[in-house]
């Protein structure tokens, strides 16, 4: 018997975890061999403030300084440059604003990053204070704290059925099974189907699809290393350094179903081709390429709530594209909720909770 059973072994399982260990008694559970698996280990590993509806940026905000120095120290530093072309003023000006980028000239983009085409781009933004997260640091900081905690992940464990008795979950695996008093779903792309498991109306999330290329570094130098990632209008692709070599996406959002995502070569190749037209380069070959899926509630806005028919049901849900630079306040405030402690979020609590659905 414990007290909180957690599924799923990503970012939003993994913190949440690890916040409810010092107080309670939690088992997680991660139907996959690795914790990570899924989602959590095929990020762009971005932390942009300004980025995601409202909600979501003030998420964002409050979870920058547990990220930085201060907290746990898995931020550094690495600048973001949108990148316009002819005819698109407009939408660059429009974005720029959006995205809090200032405008910089061509020729200082090309400073920053020197393989931009300076006869496709026409007009160029810099924000300085982008990050690229440690996501492994950050995963396995959670994961310490729940075994330092004395509390249990089991990896290979597959919540197949639930029951609700007496108070009480019967949690069934495919190996075992569990009795708790509250279940926190964090089940990424599979929270809807989870929910019906456990006998709870599902609330409509949609798993996006979205693919990665790595491709080798433009030259051996290495002076990539310090580029800041770069943007297309609308997302039309972006780019960063990553492991010596550069990651490029489409930035797609294809309509999936929870499932082991991977990529297809015409989305890759349309990521490519967006990121050739702004750059003195041609990609030769694409070293690895990966997707995950980014699973959005209906209004795009994170989930964290006690379910409003079971009270002992816990959503965390619809991290979307930004589950780890939300992580920290997200988990913290989940972790409030769940063990009955005074909020630090105020009215951003009733913003994610689930009885907007009602
Ligand atoms: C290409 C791409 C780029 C991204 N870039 C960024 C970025 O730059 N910054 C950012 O903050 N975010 C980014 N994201 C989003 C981020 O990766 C996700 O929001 C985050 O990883 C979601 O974490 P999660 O724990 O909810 O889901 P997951 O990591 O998918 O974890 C859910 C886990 O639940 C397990 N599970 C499901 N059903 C069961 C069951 N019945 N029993 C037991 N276990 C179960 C699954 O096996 C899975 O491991 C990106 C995502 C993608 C795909």
């Amino acid at each position: 018997m414990v007290d909180i059973l957690v599924v799923g072994g990503g970012i939003a399982g993994l913190s949440v975890a690890g916040r409810l260990s010092k107080s309670a008694n939690v088992i997680l559970l991660e139907a996959e061999e690795n914790l990570g698996h899924h989602s959590s280990s095929r990020s762009a590993a971005a932390f942009i403030e300004d980025y995601g509806n409202d909600v979501i940026r003030e998420f964002n905000s409050a979870s920058k300084s547990f990220l930085s120095k201060d907290g746990v120290d898995v931020l550094s530093p690495r600048g973001s440059v949108i990148l316009g072309k002819k005819n698109e003023k407009h939408l660059f000006k429009e974005q720029c604003t959006s995205f809090a980028h200032h405008e910089i000239s061509v020729s200082d983009a090309r400073k920053l990053i020197e393989i931009i085409n300076n006869k496709s781009v026409k007009y160029a933004g810099y924000k300085e204070d982008i990050y690229d997260i440690d996501t492994d640091k950050l995963l396995q900081h959670f994961t310490k704290d729940i075994k330092a905690n004395g509390s249990e992940i089991h990896t290979n464990c597959r919540v197949i059925a639930a029951d609700f008795k007496d108070g009480k979950w019967q949690i069934k695996t495919d190996s075992k099974t569990f009795i708790c008093d509250v279940i926190v779903n964090a089940a990424g792309a599979w929270v809807d189907e989870l929910a019906l498991k456990c006998g709870i109306k599902p609330l409509g999330f949609l798993p996006l699809k979205r693919s990665m290329a790595r491709v080798p570094a433009p030259d051996d130098s290495g002076s990539h290393k310090s580029w800041p990632m770069a943007f297309g209008l609308n997302e039309s692709f972006y780019a960063k350094p990553d492991a010596g070599e550069m990651i490029v996406s489409p930035s797609e959002e294809t309509k999936s179903f929870p499932h082991d995502a991977y990529a297809n070569e015409e989305d890759l190749a349309k990521g490519i081709f967006s990121f050739e037209e702004v750059v003195n380069f041609s990609v030769k070959r694409i070293t690895s390429s990966w997707a995950g899926l980014r699973t959005f509630a209906p209004d795009r806005t994170l989930v964290i709530g006690f379910d409003s028919n079971i009270p002992s049901f816990f959503w965390l849900a619809g991290q979307g594209g930004y589950g780890f630079q939300t992580s920290a306040a997200a988990s913290k405030m989940a972790s409030e909720i769940i063990l009955g402690e005074r909020s630090s979020f105020g009215q951003l609590q009733k913003r994610v909770s689930p009885d907007r659905f009602k």
